[in-house]
């Protein structure tokens, strides 16, 4: 079936899904911070300059100044590049040769007048004429102090300041790398008491993370014959379905150190600050090897560079690329096993899932009945219960809950029993927490109701039927009405009995025919269609127009390619272009063909499925029930029918 609403899909797991357990990230330390010091130091500056800079000379205009050499009150002159300085007598013995500084020291009684000089020709006449000592003056002797006063002096300030706000914002004795030093919580061997019994739903992950849990225990074992440990696992679900806690379990079972640190921890305001983050990471976790290195949310890091905003984003980038050195730049032999969680799996860069990286890919699913159950008696563990309370009923009630909607509803219970003043939870308590849940969720459209149910069951059953009794078909090998990994409301799974690599043209046919089942059967049971099939609608439409445009299938056009295809971006991600190579006339033709080939099919499976209503109904009954059915009872139940 078709993705419902990808945006709760995209939504992150709120606070809500966290156990009082979760470690809680220590922010950057900014409080204390004063704006003091700062203020104290321009002040100080300005001081500084004030004193030494505009001393109390008397700054006359250059007419003024000369009417002074004329009446005589100026008998000497320094003369600098960019202005005179005038003295008023002359304390010490005349020497043009060995100009005084034209800062007077505090015993000199002068009087002393500056100007800032007008190209004058004639200056020097009027110094000679009136006998004025005078003298050009380089300020070499005071050029060191200047830049003291200029430069080192500034910085030396700003340096003294820089180190106090660094210690503010990184704890006593901190130095600004501490921006880069990771959060990641590091939780010591033996003090991670969740273990795989505390996760329930998701058999098929955890039996694939007992693996992981035997690499990390008896490495040895591996390597000795041979093998290869995987470096990375990456978990993949939608939100609340146990990721986070899988992992945990993963190192308590292993009994290692854990290291935890969520992507977008990793990606800060700094460029340069999320690489080194990831350094320090994994420097400290090879020190501690064997260990687990979990990073949650990995989306927030490891969206494909290729997509995103135009320029990209650096810091993200850099972080990403420093992530893919230090996973290629271990020894798998280390004993350090990196895991990963996303609900994004379809973001990734591709260079993440490359041999070497996040190789494995474990899919932990929303739970069915039997696992919801499960989950519910494990968060009703430390609730006291009264008789009344059925839990494979409430199982039965919340299809589509993930681990985190049911570990709220035992919650709210256990509130709405303390808030009546009961002793113990009731079977109304859970009654109105899955009706106080759904009424969230279902803002948030995750939530399918009975009718709906119904509809998917017809509907999956339909395309389970019409595998059974194609010609060419896959065997079915699991049906199932439990919302699936990424947007689909329910799936059959059909398994080849071996690996194909050319597909006959009766196979073709015969995919499209189980494609259709699922709408078939809706028409058949119900009379009228839904959406649900949307995603099966294109994929039916797209094979038949490939047998005629690609495979060259089609009466018209036998043994014809139409279109050729362009080879795909590097990396494959993106979908390869097709050229095409035909009139107007010839795709009204192709249009047709599709038209006419789809509605031919689509005749055929509803007269399949017409004759086996019996197994339509016996199979959505089942599925109604146990919303799963395998291979196996689907084929005892096939043939009761
Ligand atoms: P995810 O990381 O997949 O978003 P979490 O692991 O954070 O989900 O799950 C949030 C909480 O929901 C867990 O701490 C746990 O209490 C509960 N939970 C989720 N899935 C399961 C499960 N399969 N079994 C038991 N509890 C679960
Ligand atoms: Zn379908
Ligand atoms: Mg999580």
């Amino acid at each position: 079936m078709a993705p419902r609403k990808p945006s709760v899909w995209n939504k992150k797991p709120g606070p809500g899904n966290k156990k009082p357990g979760d470690p809680i990230i220590p922010s950057p330390n900014f409080r204390q911070f004063s704006i003091w010091p700062i203020l104290v130091a321009l002040v100080f500056i300005s001081v500084v300059n004030w004193f030494l800079v505009s001393s109390d000379r008397t700054v006359v205009p250059y007419s003024r100044f000369k009417d002074l050499i004329r009446s005589g009150e100026i008998k000497r002159v320094a003369i600098e590049a960019s202005f005179y300085t005038g003295f008023s007598e002359n304390p010490a013995p005349p020497s043009p040769e060995q100009p005084r500084s034209p800062f007077p020291s505090v015993n000199d009684q002068v009087k002393v007048w500056r100007t800032v000089p007008v190209p004058d020709p004639d200056f020097t006449k009027l110094l000679e004429e009136k006998g004025v000592v005078y003298a050009a003056v380089s300020r070499e002797g005071n050029a060191a102090f200047s830049i003291i006063l200029n430069w080192i002096l500034p910085i030396a300030v700003m340096y003294f300041f820089w180190r106090i706000l660094q210690k503010r914002m990184s704890g006593a004795g901190g130095n600004v790398l501490a921006l880069g030093q990771n959060k990641a919580i590091i939780v010591a061997e033996g003090d991670v008491t969740t273990r795989f019994v505390d996760v329930a739903g998701v058999d098929e992950a955890k039996e694939e993370l007992v693996e992981v849990v035997d690499f990390l225990k008896n490495p040895k074992k591996y390597t000795d014959i041979g093998g290869k440990i995987p470096k990375g696992v990456l978990l993949v679900g939608p939100p609340g379905t146990g990721k986070t806690l899988l992992a945990r379990a993963v190192a308590g079972e292993a009994e290692v150190p854990y290291f935890r640190m969520s992507g977008a921890e990793f990606v800060e305001m700094f460029v340069g600050v999320g690489a080194a983050r990831v350094r320090d990471l994994f420097k400290q976790a090879r020190d501690k090897a064997p260990c687990i290195v979990f990073i949650d949310e990995l989306d927030a890091i490891g969206k494909s560079r290729a997509s995103g905003a135009i320029g990209g984003n650096d810091e993200r980038e850099q972080t990403l690329n420093q992530l893919l050195v230090e996973m290629d730049g271990f020894d798998a032999t280390s004993g350090l096993i990196i895991l990963a969680a996303t609900n994004r799996p379809d973001v990734l860069d591709p260079a993440l899932l490359r041999p070497g990286r996040f190789d494995r890919q474990v899919v932990v699913d929303r739970p069915d009945i039997v696992g919801r159950e499960a989950i519910l008696r494990i968060h009703a563990k430390n609730v006291k219960l009264d008789d009344s309370v059925d839990l494979s009923a409430v199982a039965r009630s919340t299809p589509g809950f993930v681990g985190a909607d049911l570990a709220n509803i035992v919650n709210e219970a256990a509130l709405l029993a303390v808030r009546a003043g009961r002793k113990k939870v009731g079977d109304a308590d859970f009654n109105a927490a899955v009706e106080k849940v759904i009424a969230g969720l279902e803002k948030k459209s995750r939530v399918i109701n009975p009718e709906e149910k119904r509809v998917i069951a017809f509907h999956e059953a339909g395309h389970a039927v019409a595998a059974a009794f194609t010609p060419g078909a896959d065997p079915v090998h699991k049906v199932t009405i439990v919302p699936r990994g990424f947007g689909a409301l329910g799936f059959t799974l059909q398994i080849p009995t071996e690996d194909r690599y050319i597909v006959t043209e009766t196979e073709l046919f015969a995919q499209i025919d189980v494609l259709l089942g699922g709408r078939a059967a809706e028409e058949i049971t119900f009379g009228k269609v839904s959406t649900g099939a949307s995603n099966d609608i294109t994929r039916a439409t797209d094979t038949v127009r490939r047998m005629i445009t690609e495979y060259g299938m089609s009466s018209r056009f036998r043994n014809m390619a139409l279109t050729k295809r362009g080879g795909g971006v590097m990396g494959g991600t993106q979908e390869a272009f097709l050229t095409r190579e035909y009139s107007e006339e010839t795709q009204r033709y192709i249009d047709e063909e599709v038209a006419r080939v789809i509605a031919v099919r689509y005749e055929v499976v509803l007269k399949l499925l017409g004759e086996r209503k019996n197994a339509l109904k016996a199979l959505a009954t089942e599925l109604l029930e146990r919303e799963t059915v395998d291979g196996k009872a689907f084929k005892a139940l096939i043939l009761a029918s």
